[in-house]
This record gives C-alpha cells, sequence and structure tokens, in this order.
C-alpha cells in the first residue's frame, strides 16, 4: 500500500518503508548504528572507485562488520597514488546522508506541489516505462529526451540509444569542456581526454590560462602539479583572481576577462618572432605556419597589453620562459571553458601554442594516448537501431563540431519551449541538476511545464526532484558497480573497477539496474542479455589478458603503455594529411576563422562587476554541499571583491550584501571576502553552490546559486557550447544599491617573489592605486 508523502516528510522518508524486493538487500542507518561493535570480528578493505567529483581516483574503503567507517586512497591507482581529497574523505557521510532519497515515489498533487507517494519499484518502473510509452505513441519515440550526467549517464544513454531517440544531452559537453576537446581536435586530430594529457610533474613552465588547480582539486593533477613545483617548474598564472596557484607561480597575469586570446596570439607572435618555436616539429608535422606568423604578425605585446592589461614586459618574459623550457612546457586547455561564446576559437589558438612548442608527446608536455584492447560489445548485444528523425539540438548540423554523443542541453530545452522542430514531451534526468547546469532557469521551468512526463534518477533531492513525476533514488557510488574506468593518456595507463564496498542502505537501486528494468519494459529486453552487471564487466575484459579477480582485488590493473616519443620519431596524427593543423581549412570551409582572432567581449556597464565563477576545493558544486562532514570545513561560500573597490561602497569584509544581475534577477543574502587580489571590475563566486529550493534543500546555510544570475549566454557558433561569463551583476545593502565611487588599476607582477607578503606589500605588488572617479582610463604599471 502506498503512503502519502508531505513536503517535510519527503526529507525525513528512511529506508523502512521498503518494498519486498529491497528486502534483505538494505539495511536502515538505526540497523546499522546497531551493528557497530567497538570490538569488529569482521574488518574489510575493498577497493573501489570515487565518485564525489569525475576525476575517479582509486579508492579504499574500510568496513567493519557491515558499516563503512573510513575512505582512504588505493595507492595502486595510478592516478592519485594512495591520496584523495577531502570529498572523498567525506563518501563516508554521503552513504549515511540523511537527506539522500530513499524509496521510489510517483507524484500525488500538481506537478511542483511537493506530494508524493511511496510506491514499489515495480510501480514506479510500471509507471515510468507507460509514460514513455505513452509519448512514444502520440509524438514518436524521438519525444523522449535524456539529461545525463556521470557514470550513471551511461546506462541512460544506451537505453535511449535502444529506444531510438537521439534527443540526449549532458552538460559536460555545452557547459564545461566541449570547447577544449574541439578545439585540440581540430589541431591535433584528438582531444586530450580526462583526466588531461599534460606531464604536469615533469614540466619546467606551467601555464594556467582558465585553470585554478588547487580549488578544483583534482588529486592526481595536483599532486603532478605539486610535484612540478618542487622539482623547480616556474608557473605562470592568468587569472583576474589571486587563486591559490596564482599564489605558488613565479608570474601571476591579472588578466581582464575576456581577453585571454589576445594574450595566446601575442604569445605566439614573439614566439615565432623570437624563432623560440620546434622548427623541427613544426616542419616535419604542421601545415599553416606561413598563414600562422602572418596572421600574429601585428598581435605585439604592446597590442596585447592595450587589450589584456598585461604590460607587454611581461608578455615578453613569460614567452621567454617558455621558449626556454620548450618542450617541457605545459599550457593547461582548462577544463570549464564555457566562457564567452567563442572558446573553441580560444582553444585552437591554445592548441596551436602547443604545437609549435613541440610539447606533443615529450617530457614534461602532452602524454601520449595508450590503446586498451577490450570490446564494449562482446556481450553481442544487438547494434541500436538508427534514429528516424533528426536531433533537435543542432549538435552535428546547425553547430557542425558540437558533440553527438553528449549533446547540446540548452539547445534541448529551447525545442522543448517552442515544441519544435517536433513534440518533446518527455524528460529523464540522470544525475543532472538542470536547474543549476544549465543557463536560464527560467527557461528549464518553462520547458519542464511543457512536458507530459518528467522523470527523475537521482542519489539526493536536487530542485529538478521537486517537479518530478516519479522519483527513481539511485544508489550511491559506493553501493554499486559500474562500467570499467579505462585511462589511456597519463603516466601509466589502467583499468579501475568500481564495486560494492557495503549492503546498500536504504530502498535504492543502481542505475544499470534501473535502465535494464526499463528497458526490459519498453521491449528492449534483447538489449539486456545479462542479470548482472558483473557479467558485463567480465565479458568486457575477455581477451584482454587482464583478470577480473585482480581487479576485484587490487580495484586497478595498469597495462603497457607510451607516453612519450623516441628522439626524432615521427607521428601520425589523427588527421587527413596526418598532419596538425595550425590552419585548419575544416573551418575555412565552414566559413570560420581557420585561424583564431581576437574578439572583443563588452565591458561590465556602469557600476556593475563581471561575475566570474569557479569552484572551491571542498566541494563539487551542489553534488557535496549537503554533506555534513564537509560542511563542518565550509558551508558557506563567500563574494570576492577588490577590497579598495568594496571599502569605496562602505563595504567590510564579512558583510553581507544582495546580487542583482543585468536582467533584474537578485539573489538572497550572501558574505563578501574583500581581498586585494580581485581585479576590480569582476567579483567571483563558487559554482553551483546552494539551492534556491528552501522546501527542499533543508542543509545549506547559503541559498545562493550563481547559476539563477546566469540568465544569459552566447553560444559558440563552432560547437553549440554556452558562453556563460557574459552576466553583470551589481551590490544591494538593505536595499540600497551600491556603486564603486573609485576606480583601481591592476597590473602583472612577478607573484613570486611577494608570496606570503602582508598586506601592504600586497597591494604594492598589486598596483592598486585608488584613482579619482573622474579618471576614465586605467593604467598599466
Ligand atoms: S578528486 Fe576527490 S572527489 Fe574527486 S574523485 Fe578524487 S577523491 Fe574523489
Amino acid at each position: 500500500m502506498a503512503n502519502k508523502i508531505s513536503r517535510r516528510s519527503f526529507l525525513k522518508i528512511g529506508g523502512t518503508v521498503g518494498t519486498g524486493a529491497a528486502v534483505g538487500l538494505s539495511a536502515s542507518p538505526s540497523k546499522v548504528k546497531a551493528a557497530v561493535k567497538r570490538n569488529p570480528q569482521n574488518i574489510e578493505r575493498i577497493p573501489s572507485v570515487c565518485e564525489q567529483c569525475f576525476w575517479r581516483c582509486g579508492i579504499i574503503a574500510t568496513v567493519e562488520d557491515g558499516v563503512l567507517k573510513y575512505i582512504e586512497g588505493n595507492p595502486l591507482n595510478p592516478n592519485n597514488r594512495g591520496r584523495i581529497c577531502a570529498r572523498g574523505n567525506a563518501g563516508v557521510a554521503l552513504l549515511y546522508e540523511t537527506d539522500r532519497l530513499k524509496n521510489p515515489m510517483i507524484r500525488d498533487g500538481e506537478r511542483g506541489s511537493g506530494k508524493w507517494k511511496e510506491v514499489s519499484w515495480e510501480q514506479a518502473l510500471d509507471y515510468t516505462a507507460e509514460k514513455l510509452l505513452a509519448v512514444t505513441k502520440k509524438y514518436g519515440v524521438e519525444a523522449n529526451a535524456l539529461f545525463s550526467h556521470a557514470s550513471s549517464g551511461e546506462h541512460f544513454n544506451n537505453l535511449y540509444n535502444y529506444l531510438g531517440s537521439p534527443n540526449q544531452a549532458a552538460p559536460s559537453f555545452a557547459q564545461c569542456r566541449g570547447s577544449q576537446e574541439v578545439g585540440f581536435e581540430l589541431t591535433f586530430g584528438e582531444n586530450i581526454g580526462s583526466p588531461e594529457r599534460v606531464d604536469l610533474a615533469n614540466a619546467k613552465v606551467i601555464t594556467l590560462i582558465g585553470s585554478h588547480l588547487g580549488e578544483n582539486v583534482h588529486t592526481g593533477q595536483l599532486l603532478d602539479f605539486t610535484e612540478g613545483i618542487a622539482k623547480g617548474a616556474q608557473v605562470i598564472t592568468v587569472d583576474p583572481r589571486y587563486s591559490t596557484a596564482a599564489s605558488k607561480s613565479k608570474w601571476w597575469l591579472p588578466i581582464k576577462p575576456g581577453t585571454d586570446t589576445a594574450l595566446l596570439l601575442a604569445w605566439t607572435n614573439e614566439i615565432i618572432k623570437q624563432k623560440g618555436y620546434d622548427e623541427k616539429f613544426v616542419r616535419d608535422n604542421t601545415v599553416g605556419f606561413s598563414e600562422l606568423t602572418d596572421h600574429v604578425k601585428d598581435f605585439t605585446p604592446e597590442w596585447a597589453e592595450k587589450i589584456t592589461e598585461i604590460p607587454a614586459n611581461i608578455i615578453r618574459e613569460t614567452a621567454k620562459a617558455m621558449i626556454d623550457a620548450k618542450p617541457a612546457v605545459v599550457i593547461h586547455p582548462g577544463r570549464h571553458v564555457a566562457w564567452y561564446g567563442n572558446d573553441v576559437q580560444r582553444e585552437r589558438a591554445i592548441s596551436i601554442l602547443v604545437a609549435i612548442l613541440g610539447t606533443w608527446g615529450q617530457k614534461g608536455g602532452y602524454f601520449l594516448k595508450s590503446a586498451f584492447p577490450y570490446s564494449y560489445n562482446a556481450l553481442n548485444i544487438p547494434d541500436a537501431p538508427v534514429p528516424k528523425r533528426q536531433r533537435v539540438d543542432g549538435a552535428g548540423y546547425k553547430y557542425p563540431f558540437g558533440s553527438v554523443e553528449e549533446g547540446l542541453t540548452q539547445e534541448l530545452v529551447k525545442a522543448t519551449i517552442s515544441q519544435k522542430p517536433y513534440p518533446i514531451k518527455s524528460w529523464l534526468t540522470v544525475a543532472q541538476n538542470v536547474f543549476n547546469s544549465i543557463p536560464n532557469q527560467a527557461d528549464t521551468k518553462k520547458a519542464i511545464d511543457n512536458l507530459d512526463f518528467f522523470g527523475v534518477v537521482e542519489v539526493r533531492p536536487t530542485e529538478p526532484t521537486w517537479y518530478a513525476d516519479v522519483v527513481l533514488p539511485e544508489d550511491i557510488y559506493l553501493e554499486r558497480y559500474d562500467s570499467l574506468f579505462t585511462v589511456t593518456g597519463w603516466h601509466k595507463p589502467y583499468v579501475a573497477l568500481r564495486q560494492p564496498v557495503v549492503k546498500r542502505v536504504y530502498n535504492t537501486r543502481p542505475g544499470w539496474w534501473i535502465a535494464k528494468e526499463l528497458g526490459n519494459r519498453l521491449g528492449l529486453s534483447a538489449f539486456y542479455p545479462y542479470n548482472d552487471f558483473e557479467d558485463v564487466l567480465k565479458y568486457q575484459l575477455k581477451g584482454s589478458g587482464i583478470s577480473y579477480t585482480k581487479l576485484q582485488k587490487d580495484g586497478v590493473v595498469t597495462f603497457p603503455g607510451k607516453q612519450y616519443l623516441n628522439p626524432g620519431e615521427s607521428y601520425a596524427f589523427n588527421t587527413p594529411d596526418k598532419k596538425v593543423h595550425l590552419y585548419s581549412k575544416e573551418l575555412k570551409d565552414l566559413s570560420f576563422d581557420p585561424i583564431p582572432k581576437y574578439e572583443p567581449v563588452n565591458d561590465p556597464p556602469k557600476g556593475y562587476f563581471r561575475l566570474l565563477y569557479g569552484r572551491m576545493p571542498v566541494h563539487t558544486q551542489g553534488d557535496t554541499e549537503s554533506n555534513p562532514w564537509l560542511n563542518t570545513l565550509i558551508s558557506e561560500p563567500h563574494l570576492w571583491i577588490n577590497e579598495t573597490i568594496a571599502r569605496s561602497m562602505g563595504l567590510e569584509n564579512g558583510q553581507e550584501v544582495n546580487l542583482e544581475n543585468q536582467d533584474g534577477m537578485k539573489t538572497d543574502k550572501l558574505k563578501i571576502m574583500t581581498t586585494p587580489g580581485m581585479r576590480p571590475d569582476a567579483v567571483f563566486f563558487p559554482h553551483g553552490f546552494g539551492g534556491n529550493d528552501k522546501g527542499l534543500l533543508n542543509f545549506s546555510r547559503a541559498r545562493v546559486s550563481d547559476n539563477i544570475l546566469i540568465t544569459k549566454y552566447n553560444v559558440d557558433p563552432i560547437s553549440g557550447s554556452t558562453g556563460l561569463r557574459v552576466n553583470f551583476v551589481r551590490l544591494i545593502k538593505d536595499g540600497k544599491i551600491l556603486s564603486p565611487t573609485v576606480e583601481v588599476s591592476f597590473t602583472g607582477v612577478n607573484a613570486k617573489k611577494n608570496s606570503g607578503i602582508r598586506q601592504e606589500e600586497q597591494n604594492r605588488t598589486f598596483n592598486i592605486q585608488p584613482k579619482k572617479k573622474a579618471s576614465a582610463i586605467r593604467e598599466g604599471c
């Protein structure tokens, strides 16, 4: 018998109402606590793979009498080498978190009314399948759209492929690294994968342009970064904010936001002019060097200084550092690169520098990628049908380099609003918070209002859950299997296994099982010729020479690979002519610029600041904000603002303000952090933190999400990726709009000499000079 659930009790549902199918598999937290003994009889150490973020470190879970006590890094995993971050440790708290979704539920009131009834898994799956079939019958199978993310997403991508709907999208492309992949693919014929194939540990110069390593903690890469610094690598950090990485850098270049391509072109100009490029690599492996030389001839450091506000001498000095260190130079391509809507060209400019410095396949540069010989289809699963109608998001046609695997989320939202070119009538979201990952929340809500059916697969409540017609609660990563994780471009190639470390705590199910059960109900049983996901994993390893038993025991198996080219060895790039494309005919043929050029972006209107956002080290956006352990460390992110500017508005560090963007969207109160290390024309806030549904998210003290303010975005015409840093905000205190009464000059410096300095010295270092408001021109140094 189904139980009615109120808004408040939504959060309190325990594991005690499980269906018959769940009995024996799950254990409620109270039972778990009762099982804990002072002297445990049975202590197990089980390897698996973390998913508190996408980096997927190897972990070892210590389980005492069935209770997870501790998570540490797996020393055998070449990625994180025995280390994990705070979020990895805090997986224990996620497992037993009381805010988790605990039972399947079906809506029992108006959509968004917060009324559900708990149901059995049978009922929830039958209901979901029935709705998807009804949409299919009325509008065609393509009217069913999927928004997926993370490891679970793959199981549902397969389901929708088997179903025949091409309308699938994940934010990992359009809102994150899509333009980076396209930029590198256009140049080298291959992207640099994840983890990015950068040999930071052996680099002599590390250039970070759009990467705040240390705040975006990706353990393996951070280990390499610190090793590189310990070995003497010089770091150049290009960032409008004095980030943690900037504090470890020899040069901090506080660039004017939106002008990075000008700096990259000036570096290219200087490197070519000084003949500092790798002549042999350029001669033997590239096409378009003479066009490139001609293209950048006027983009001098002096030209770039006027645009970027980085002094020409610093641009020359940093170019010289890269010339001297080549080929052991990493120019990190960044990860979240969806900035201004011209991002493929910025990433192309980075990849061109990477190419002419000859760093590909070189120690201290970029790793090669190795092959891994296992089959994804060893189970003889039939081929998925070819979709009958073209996908609605424009990936691959309107946006020629938009990913047809990951899709374009915002375009799928737009098509659901317009119902063109054909109706989109059902959404299933899997591990994706469509409100906090896709820009313009009002559009997302409008699209959901157009749906006949909206289902959510999640591990904990998020804003979309509140509007769901059905909630399918998923096992967390510590309770389930997922596909094998294979990394081929790293110090050592490896394959790692995620396996359950404990019995499930609540009445949840793994993603692979939910997808398979839905598939069976949708007439797709032929695609699921297995009962258990372990069967799939074992079949995938057939013929690879890797033992599944060893994987279970160690959590990871390495295999031979090649990271670097031998001296003089040639390399066949994955382009039609096997060459690196400094000049891209592919782009030219599609009427795009064959070599990147700088395109100005709008400055903030008077009284407004550009909204910049990024990561913080102990949270993975909204994914971890309810984690009690992590909230003990940081529960309330602050808005970074230049201290001179703040003071001129009568604000002191720690005071609360509201933000309002150019479209009148206002936030709740948030605290400010004043610092000399922030450009005066921008503010910075950690991304994705704080839901805006007060009824749903009962844990967060700060209910401010930067995504509320991201109402505007530019779309990259090449990739379809969204540029999100085009929003401006002003500060409001006690209902009064604040406006800076000074202007501040701000320039690049040799940061390392001054690291750990006192406040007055920082002010000198950053060349912060309050000036009269009337002054229209900001001075360089
Ligand atoms: S970096 Fe931290 S959160 Fe991410 S996978 Fe590794 S341990 Fe987990």
